[in-house]
């Protein structure tokens, strides 16, 4: 631990569920940081706040203001952490800047995985992963090799397994879940985040998204990204190398700790404590995740496996379809058969540029509404 550590760091989304905890981290740890800019969507009144008491150099509150904030070189990071599609043109910019990345939107590689990927290579850009699943990933894989470069050698890795908690659905029917309303699908068992996420967990899409996420983020071809529900969230997801080892990650759920791995990397700081682990409170229990009653699980494994721009149409098929159960036009069973259909009328562009993911990301989302 070193004690000159000294980060210059811009946070997109400040104002979100993963930024307002961000700026927690970073409050914990002293003049470790210096925030260059803090960018906030609607919330203006708590990006006021967020502006008084860190002082950064300049506050944004739109979204074309973004691309400034990310080719500001004197960041030496940008934390993504807005939500949806607007966090992957200044992701990118962020990258050809030299800039590196703490990804907490996962529709950045979700619609642009290899565009990403190869430009994080080029540019010799370090993306660290926010979401908790990636965050133990990256920490297993740091443990067995050398990893502070882009490129990670997983040549020894079988086989890689995300955890899920299930999210509140998990012991419903699929009657019972048909009849949900948006606040009993608000209700997370176990991690506090935004809306959107929220129902995704409640999906299993989240889980999807995330398989997604984690084959370009890691290279990994889909037969070996597993996925296994764990109700309790204490394990963050696993590593299985060729000789049968298992390294876990593990710890109370709490974001605190993957979005401070990723701006503290490649270092470890005390930080937020969220209390040490009582090994005698917990018993850990696994099971197969149900892709009968969790279909969009199924459907991001099979837009992943298709590629080109399927994976861009099940996204935002699915955030549209998620937007029209939150204002209470469908229910959340509706969520998949949209997906579902906008997916089975797509024709998928393979090795698309930025234009034709924008097209088709905005062609599919005027589609879901138009079938609502
Ligand atoms: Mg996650």
């Amino acid at each position: 631990m070193s004690k000159d550590f000294r980060k210059k760091i811009s946070i997109l989304g400040s104002t979100g569920s993963i930024g307002t905890q961000a700026l927690e981290v970073i409050e914990s740890m002293g003049d470790k940081f210096e925030i260059i800019a803090l960018a906030g969507g609607s919330n203006t009144e708590l990006l006021e706040v967020q502006a008084k008491k860190f002082k950064p150099r300049y506050v944004c509150c739109g979204e074309d203001e973004l691309e400034r904030v990310c080719s500001d070189r004197e960041n030496d990071m940008i934390l993504v952490a807005c939500s949806g599609k607007i966090g992957l043109k200044p992701t990118l910019t962020a990258i050809e800047n030299g800039i590196d990345i703490a990804l907490a939107n996962k529709e950045t590689l979700v619609m642009a995985g290899e565009i990403v990927m190869e430009a994080a290579r080029k540019n010799n850009v370090r993306i660290l992963p926010v979401d908790s699943e990636h965050s133990a990933i990256y920490q297993c894989i740091r443990g067995c090799c050398d990893c502070a470069a882009a490129a990670v050698d997983f040549s020894s890795v079988a086989k890689i397994i995300i955890t899920a908690s299930g999210g509140p659905f998990l012991n419903m029917s699929e009657a019972e879940i048909a009849r949900s309303s948006a606040d009993d699908a608000l209700k997370h068992p176990r991690w506090n985040m935004g809306q959107k996420i929220t129902i995704d967990s409640a999906t299993l899409m989240n889980k999807g998204l995330e398989v997604i996420e984690a084959h370009h983020l890691f290279g990994l071809p889909y037969e070996k990204i597993d996925v296994v529900i764990h109700p309790q969230s204490i394990i963050h997801s696993a590593v299985e190398f060729l000789d049968g080892s298992i390294l876990a990650q593990m710890g109370v759920p709490s974001m605190h700790i993957p979005i401070q791995f990723a701006l503290t990397y490649p270092e470890r700081f005390e930080g937020i404590k969220s209390g040490s682990f009582n090994f005698f409170e917990h018993s850990l229990a696994f099971e197969k995740p149900d892709f009968k009653k969790f279909p969009c699980l199924e459907l991001a494994y099979k837009a992943g496996r298709i590629g080109g721009t399927m994976p861009t149409v099940l996204n935002a098929a699915n955030e549209a379809a998620v937007g029209e159960f939150l204002a209470g036009k469908i229910t959340i069973d509706k969520i998949f058969k949209i997906v579902e259909t906008q997916m089975a009328r797509h024709n998928p562009v393979l090795n698309p540029t930025l234009d034709e993911i924008f097209e088709i990301d905005k062609l599919t989302r005027e589609a879901v509404v138009v079938q609502c």
